[in-house]
């Protein structure tokens, strides 16, 4: 297999993919897979075939897992203060290569390049704040209630981590669990989805050349991600699995750690309500709802799925939302006019297709989009729906798509039980100038996360994850992302 060992372009008319490193990233060397397999990359604007990655077998991933032990000492003895620097530099790489990056983000994913530069700025920002957090990492030192001893508490690295993410941010989700990790002191094994794998491994060269050691991250692809995960969990130098993607992996995951206890962070799937109070500011409320449910097409957990708008709203809230999504323009995601680019593969279009189908079954109406055209590429409209009921196949499941569907409500305590009526909880969205209003319905909405009067909650800066069916744990905030890759470690000390 012929392994592209390219480096980074800036000039955007010499882009190329094919020139960026593919293999299997191993203790900082590139190989194929052992029995040379290999995995299909889509271009889903186009359903052309763009480039094959290596398909790893149990055998790759316990060389990674060697890898990643070989590191680890190493890396964990690094000065906090280094290994700042190192982070620094990833994230100042990043940004310096935020367009090839987004590029090849747009190519491979589908999102339109104004949403992979989003993504890859939000990406870098992971870098940038765990930077600032690795040499912050403190104990805690304290006089035992009895006054008998000292209580001293000190952080250490968990150990080898697995990290696992989705297709639908393949930068952002890497460096959301990569930079926390490596500022802990850990050492790591990415697996990117099977859909998204070149931006993981341009960003596995970014990091090398930024002065992450070699076997600090690890990355492979594989078709076969059960076996191969569990043969990496029963290795017992593995001790954190973090995994970013659907409930339903997510619980079968749960099951696999638990048989090694081995500590999970799980970012889960959502369905998040957006609520509409008759007092919003209507053009900030339909500014909102856009990013809520536009960005990524609607491809990401956070996305609004259920839209609730008080009465006294309602009509002028759904008029303003079909003007706004039926003006958008749909296409390639590397063409930069493109507003929203198609759908991961073709089973995601039908799935949108399927929910739309049974909504308007149920009496939902259409306002705008909702017909797959016979283009190539996987491509589905964005669409308003009004009048979609609670039985809804869709009032349940994630859309994961540029659907939006309108429900009509009539007071708080309705609309806080209908949003709270489902097995999610990750993220909410609420619109009033009621500030009060705003904080006691964001406290007694079950997610992790609650935006009020805004579109957008995604900050490296803040926790980030959900409740009920929607995760375990949280990345990203003030101790919170890095405290899920450490272990405390308690000494009772007589002084
Ligand atoms: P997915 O099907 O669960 O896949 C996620 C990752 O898990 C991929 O790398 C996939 O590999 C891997 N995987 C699949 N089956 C596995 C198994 N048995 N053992 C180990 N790994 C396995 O999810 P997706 O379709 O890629 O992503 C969409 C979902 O992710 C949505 O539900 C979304 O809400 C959720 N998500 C959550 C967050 C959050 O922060 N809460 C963020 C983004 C996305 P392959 O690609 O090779 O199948």
């Amino acid at each position: 297999m012929n392994i592209p060992q390219g480096q980074f372009n800036e000039d955007p008319d010499m882009f190329d993919y094919t020139t960026f490193s593919h293999g299997l990233y191993i203790d900082g060397h590139w190989r194929p897979s052992s029995d040379g397999r290999l995995i299909e990359v889509i271009d889903p604007s186009t359903e052309a075939v763009i480039a094959a990655v290596p398909d790893a077998t149990i055998a790759d991933a316990a060389a990674a897992v060697e890898a990643a032990a070989k590191a680890a000492a190493g890396w964990r003895a690094t000065a906090p203060r280094k290994r700042s620097e190192i982070l620094r530099r990833c994230f100042e790489l990043m940004v310096e290569r935020s367009d090839t990056l987004a590029a090849l983000i747009s190519l491979e994913n589908g999102k339109a390049l104004r949403d992979a530069r989003g993504e890859v700025a939000y990406a870098a920002e992971f870098f940038r704040w765990n930077a600032e957090e690795a040499v912050r990492i403190s104990g805690e030192f304290g006089l035992a209630p009895s006054g008998a001893n000292r209580i001293v508490v000190d952080y250490h690295p968990i150990g080898i981590c697995v990290l696992i993410t989705p297709w639908n941010f393949p930068a952002a989700m890497a460096t959301r669990k990569i930079a926390p990790a490596l500022a802990a002191g850990c050492t790591v094994i990415l697996k990117p989805a099977s859909e998204t794998p070149l931006t993981a491994y341009a960003l596995a060269a970014l990091y090398e050349e930024a002065g992450v050691p070699p076997g600090v991250v690890n990355v492979l692809t594989t078709s076969n991600p059960g076996p191969v995960t569990s043969a990496m969990l029963a290795d017992p130098r593995v001790r954190k699995l973090s995994f970013t993607g659907s409930t339903g992996v997510g619980r079968v995951l749960l099951a696999e750690a638990a048989k090694h206890v081995i500590s999970c962070s799980m970012e889960l799937g959502g369905n998040a309500p957006f609520i509409v109070f008759d007092d919003a500011d209507l053009d900030a409320a339909l500014d909102g709802a856009m990013v809520a449910k536009m960005r990524n097409a609607g491809e990401a957990c956070t996305a609004a799925n259920r839209i609730y708008a008080q009465a006294g709203i309602h009509d002028a809230f759904a008029e303003g939302l079909r003007q706004r999504m039926a003006a958008l323009k749909l296409g390639s995601g590397t063409d930069p006019d493109t507003e929203c680019g198609p759908m991961i593969t073709r089973k995601a279009v039908e799935k949108i297709d399927r929910l739309v189908k049974d909504a308007v079954g149920r009496g939902a109406r259409i306002l705008c989009g909702g017909a797959v055209a016979d283009d190539k590429g996987y491509f589905y409209p964005p669409t308003v729906l009004r009048d979609v009921p609670a039985n809804a196949e869709m009032a349940q499941e994630e859309i994961f798509g540029p659907v939006a569907p309108i429900s009509r409500f009539e007071n708080e305590d309705e609309v806080i039980a209908r949003a709270n009526d489902t097995e999610y909880g990750l993220a909410a969205y609420i619109y009033t100038r009621d500030l009060a209003r705003g904080m006691h319905v964001a406290s007694k909405i079950e997610t992790g996360m609650v935006a009020l009067n805004r579109g957008l909650m995604s900050d490296p800066a803040a926790p980030f994850g959900g409740v009920k069916q929607s995760g375990l744990g949280r990345e990203g905030g003030q101790k919170h992302g890095i405290a899920e890759f450490m272990e405390a470690k308690y000494i009772a000390v007589t002084m």
